[in-house]
């Protein structure tokens, strides 16, 4: 197995790929139709027969399923085959509130772990890798759909499931784990613990890390890759099209590559739905090309992302999406101005600041207020009243220069915010509770 997983189809030519693509959605369309009532109205609903979809092109003609679906849905709307016939269900980390329940038959499962084979091998594993999958294992997806990539590949297999730090520590070091998997987040946690225990970087044999569900910054990789000494990947990926997997980075680091023989990806927009041209921004909506047991057609994911078809220097084909800068619904507005969660990432750690923070979102006598809690580490920790204040006043200002709002910004003391062992909470938007 060398650079690639499966080389074949990663860096099949653009025609290959539609090919595959065109075959696949001809025959999907149909199962769907056929064993899918709720979706089956959807597409009567809109005049469009299995007979009008004769390739990808014509996707755009499909109705949406939204999250609004999958919950009308619940628990068995959706599933394209008989229960018989599904082996396993996962269930979203319900970030949003609402949890989604998702089936899996065994080439489900299969295809999903080839997915992460593949990004496994693109972030460098091998069959002398000793992976330590510190994502959840349950319901949520992270944990089984790694651990299923890395025994496909060949890795001596760790699964640590994520939280007791002390224990992941400890494997780590004394089993010699080369690749961790877990949140950006508990990534960070991780790095932070290993520094106060007194190990350096290089104290580890860690080389890489595959890290995801979730948002993260570009300032917050640079420091996960700095606090443990590694190379860190994004993978990308959400419990109704699989799991993590649907899209992962190669060395290049610049863009997750799409699983496109499997997941057909289009963006829109969000307000009028349209499919926009690639490299636009929008909302990211994916179509599953050859699931069986939870099949969805035209998924919007809510996830702001970008696509592009630009050559990759790893030579894989297939299309890539970019970070994505926060769900719709992530957006805050404030004041009138849309404020990401990823910005105030952005510049705290820009400042100097670690990515332990907490924002809170308020209404008070008609007026919205944003107020950030940032941690101080130990060395930037002061007694002088005045030089906190100052230093208040210095991130107030960078954070206004950023968003274009000011925020109140409180320095608190190293450690009084709570670390995430999943997925991180970050906003606290105490409007929702009044409204
Ligand atoms: P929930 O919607 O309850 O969080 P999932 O665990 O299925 O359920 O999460 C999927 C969502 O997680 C995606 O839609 C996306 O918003 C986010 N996500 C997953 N991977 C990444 C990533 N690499 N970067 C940013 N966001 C991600
Ligand atoms: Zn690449």
């Amino acid at each position: 197995m060398g650079k690639y997983y499966q080389e074949e189809i990663e860096t099949a030519s653009r025609e290959e790929i539609l090919k595959i693509q065109n075959e696949k959605i001809v025959k999907q369309v149909k199962h769907v139709y056929e064993n899918v009532p709720y979706y089956r109205n959807l597409m009567d609903e809109k005049g469009v027969k299995p007979e009008d979809i004769k390739s990808v092109d014509d996707i755009k003609k499909l109705p949406f399923l939204s999250k609004a679906d999958l919950r009308d849905a619940y628990p068995y709307g959706l599933l394209g085959t008989d229960l018989k016939n599904c082996v396993r269900i996962h269930s979203t980390s319900g970030t949003t509130g609402r949890r989604v329940v998702a089936f899996y038959t065994q080439h489900d499962v299969d295809l999903w772990e080839e997915c992460c084979a593949r990004a496994i091998v693109a972030a460098g594993g091998t069959k002398d890798d000793v992976i330590q999958v510190a994502y959840g294992y349950g319901l949520f997806t992270g944990g089984f759909g790694v651990h299923g990539g890395s025994q496909k590949v060949g890795c001596l297999t760790l699964p640590m499931s994520s939280g007791n730090t002390e224990r992941q520590i400890q494997f780590m070091m004394d089993l010699g784990s080369t690749i961790l998997c877990c949140t950006p987040s508990y990534a960070a946690f991780i790095g932070e613990s290993l520094a106060e225990k007194g190990y350096k970087p290089t104290d580890n044999k860690l080389k890489a890390g595959i890290f995801g569900a979730e948002p993260w910054t570009e300032e917050m990789r640079r420091e996960i890759e700095k606090s443990l000494g590694i190379k860190a990947y994004d993978i990308y990926g959400l419990t109704e099209s699989s799991g993590p997997g649907v899209a992962y980075e190669c060395e290049e680091q610049k863009g997750m590559h799409i699983n496109e023989d499997h997941f057909y990806a289009e963006i829109i927009d969000p307000d009028t739905g349209e499919t926009l041209p690639e490299g636009s921004k929008g909302e990211l909506v994916f179509t599953s090309l050859d699931k069986e047991a939870f099949p969805l057609l035209r998924y919007r994911t809510k996830d702001i992302c970008v696509l592009t078809r630009e050559k990759c220097a790893c030579g894989r084909t297939h299309i890539k999406m970019c970070k994505p800068m926060g769900r719709s619904d992530d957006m805050m507005i404030i004041r009138g101005v849309n404020v990401f969660p990823s910005q105030i990432e952005t510049v705290l750690i820009k400042e100097g600041y670690t990515p332990n923070y907490l924002i809170e979102v308020d209404r008070v006598k008609n007026t919205d207020t944003l107020d950030i809690s940032v941690e101080l580490q130990p060395g930037q920790f002061s007694d002088k009243v005045s030089d906190i204040q100052a230093k208040e006043k210095a991130l107030e200002g960078a954070m206004r220069t950023m968003l274009g709002i000011g925020p109140k910004i409180h320095l608190v003391p190293p450690k009084s915010i709570a670390r995430s062992e999943g997925k991180a909470v970050r906003v606290i938007d105490k409007r929702k509770l009044h409204d």
